[in-house]
């Protein structure tokens, strides 16, 4: 290496200094070719996050992520693609009725998703517990599938981004997660090289989320919006609560099965607010309305008409999975082992520990503690009482689903104690927050 020798440049984070667009690329492309030892980059991380990123650094980080992989090609698809992101919930399944949703609207939404970690499910988790949905599809079949129905969902192939696989895993494990320049160029990196020309991304705030506060989530938005724009590409963004699971289910089929209701107009008042906010923008974003209510009412309408649901069912079986679902719940997988939690007292349910519940979700069979741990698709739960709503003593809380005894009773101990009940009905606060 000429130059800065490695330690060189730990030290000169370490000290606050900024670092030069050459640095930059260093550090990532060194380390992603096996350059540079785990310890070493561990410790550039850890300084980045306590020194923090400048805007210029947070760029050329971004960039340098995404030379180190392939970018995909969308010029073939006509119009102004699309992709979406949150930024991890519990009880998130918002892609699930957003892309066929927009889809059907007539913009092309082209998406990679990843796998749950930790307490946040995964939107490719999901759809996997679809009897014969494939993830993986090569680019050429990726682009022409959002040419022919306008959508696709797909697994991110190991050629995406590969510094941000490599990255990614090792701050997961040293404590190198909760720094925003760090995570903005980990999804921004991503969107660039999955080729859309317009990114809405979902920044969650609360108990259930990476960003605690209001401020950290607009932050984050106002980064991902400005790096974005740098890398040339048009990044919006919304603030929504996760101070409470969004949907009522939490876990792989149960989540499909509750996006089935939203996009046949029978889903959650939240769930389907939120999927008719985004789906508004996302139709103004690629122009095929002209402000936010049009967009809307266009969505509404692609409810009512079933053309959503419809394309819904299109999108599933391009992908190689079972188009039953969309009429008969019962051809998806669903725990053997179903169990109530009840309320030991009358009240109103005041507050939900997200958190817990996503971890509940997760010991249940849903998620993983770890990369490569095997998920149990019909696993999961289902919130019987939504925040503000009263309960009778001994009536349900929640209905617990899996496969393992030993796993139901781990999540029962986590739900019970995750789900507060109250004598006096609190209103729920807003699910959005001002950029
Ligand atoms: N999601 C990502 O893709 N990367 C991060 O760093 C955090 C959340
Ligand atoms: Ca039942």
């Amino acid at each position: 290496m000429s130059g800065p020798s490695f330690e060189e440049l730990i030290e000169r984070k370490r000290d606050g200094h900024e670092h030069t667009a050459e640095e930059i690329d260093l550090i990532v492309s060194a380390y992603t070719a096996g350059e540079v030892p785990d310890y070493q980059m561990s410790a550039w991380l850890m300084a980045a996050l306590l020194r923090g990123l400048s805007a210029d650094e947070t760029v050329e980080m971004t960039a340098a992520m995404v030379r180190t992989g392939d970018v995909i090609d969308l010029s073939s698809v006509p119009g102004v693609k699309l992709d979406k992101h949150s930024t991890g919930g519990v009880g998130d399944t918002t892609t699930l009725v957003v892309a066929p949703l927009v889809a059907s609207c007539g913009v092309p939404v082209a998406k990679m998703s990843g796998r749950g970690l930790g307490h946040t499910g995964g939107t490719l988790d999901k759809l996997e517990s679809i009897p014969g949905y494939r993830v993986e599809l090569t680019a050429e079949q990726f682009v022409s599938q959002v040419r022919s129905i306008r959508v696709a969902v797909i697994a991110q192939s190991p050629s995406i981004v590969p510094a941000d696989r490599r990255i990614y895993a090792l701050r997961d494990v040293t404590g190198t997660v909760l720094s925003i320049p760090l995570i903005v160029s980990s999804i921004v990196s991503k969107k660039v090289a999955g080729g859309a020309d317009a990114v809405l991304v979902d920044v969650k705030v609360g108990s259930g989320a990476f960003m605690k506060t209001d401020e950290e989530a607009r932050q984050l938005a106002h980064d991902l919006s400005e790096v974005g724009a740098a890398l040339g590409r048009r990044v919006e963004c919304v603030i929504s609560d996760m101070d409470r699971p969004l949907g009522r289910s939490v876990g792989n089929s149960l989540e499909v099965m509750e996006a089935i209701q939203v996009l046949k107009g029978d889903g959650g008042a939240e769930l389907t607010e939120l999927c008719l906010t985004l789906a508004a923008k996302m139709l103004v974003m690629g122009r095929a309305a002209t402000d936010e209510s049009a967009g809307r009412a266009m969505a509404c309408d692609a409810i009512a008409t079933g053309r959503a649901i419809e394309r819904f069912s299109e999108w599933i079986v391009a992908q190689g999975g079972d188009g039953r679902i969309v009429d008969d719940p019962g051809v998806l997988p669903l725990g053997r082992l179903e169990r109530v939690v009840v309320a030991r007292s009358a009240g109103y349910v005041t507050r939900f520990d997200t958190h817990d519940i996503g971890r509940a979700a997760m010991l249940l069979g849903a998620g993983r503690e770890r990369v490569g741990d095997v998920v149990d698709p019909g696993a999961g739960l289902v919130l019987q009482r939504r925040l503000g709503e009263h309960v009778a003593a001994g009536e349900p809380l929640c209905t617990l689903y899996s496969s393992d005894a030993e796993k139901l009773d781990m999540g029962e101990e986590r739900v019970d104690g995750a789900i507060h009940v109250g004598p006096v009905a609190v209103e729920p606060q807003s699910l959005f927050r001002s950029l």
